[in-house]
């Protein structure tokens, strides 16, 4: 069974290859940007209130993050594995999520780090601005997202640090997909 932690900042390439991962593997691919944008279209309260934070830039609140989360996991599909993607983003929602791991028993198989240097990433970012109509990749809020990711998402790294693979997000997607397909296959021989 894959459970599969993908990180790495902004632009990286994360949602592409989580995507492809979850059709590949037919396990669920949860997206806490994708949930988030979805109830800001619903315009539910939730949704209303992560919208404005989302286009600053900056991160919900990681209680309201932490009960999405717990929802999500408790979901059918999720008893056969998941890639997850924009979570944790902080180091209390690392520490919630191996509680609500641990307490089903089931600790994260896989953390892999996309890495890509900062040029690539605003390239990405910039040629992503026509594609995917994201309101928080403007120039402004991008610089604040890699803000936010250095100051809070980064420090997981060490955190994961007993667990996570480095993974050159250099190259076509099929070529970074390859990669995350490899690093897959020799932990599942591991474990
Ligand atoms: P993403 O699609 O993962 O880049 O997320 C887009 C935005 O949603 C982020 O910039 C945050 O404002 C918010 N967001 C997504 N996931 C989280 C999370 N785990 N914790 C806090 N905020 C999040």
């Amino acid at each position: 069974m894959i459970r599969l932690i993908l990180l790495g900042p902004p632009g990286a390439g994360k949602g592409t290859q989580a995507a492809r991962l979850a059709t590949e593997l037919g396990i669920p691919h949860i997206s806490t940007g994708v949930i988030l944008r979805d109830a800001a279209r619903a315009g539910t309260e939730l949704g209303r209130k992560a919208k404005e934070i989302m286009d600053c830039g900056h991160l919900v609140g990681d209680d309201v993050m932490l009960g999405i989360i717990r929802e999500r996991l408790a979901e059918d599909d999720c008893g056969r594995g998941f890639i997850l993607d924009g979570f944790p983003r902080t180091i209390p929602q690392a520490e919630a999520l191996d509680g609500l791991l641990d307490e089903a028993e089931t600790p994260p198989l896989a953390v892999a780090n996309l890495e890509l240097d900062e040029d690539e990433l605003r390239q990405r970012i910039a040629g992503r601005r026509g594609e995917d109509q994201r309101s928080d990749d403007s120039e402004e809020t991008m610089l604040n997202r890699f803000h936010v990711y250095q100051k809070q998402t980064e420090p997981l790294l060490d955190y994961y640090r007993d667990r996570v693979s480095a993974i050159d997000g250099r190259g076509t997607v099929d070529t970074v997909f390859e990669r995350l397909t490899s690093l897959l296959a020799s932990t599942e021989e591991r474990a």
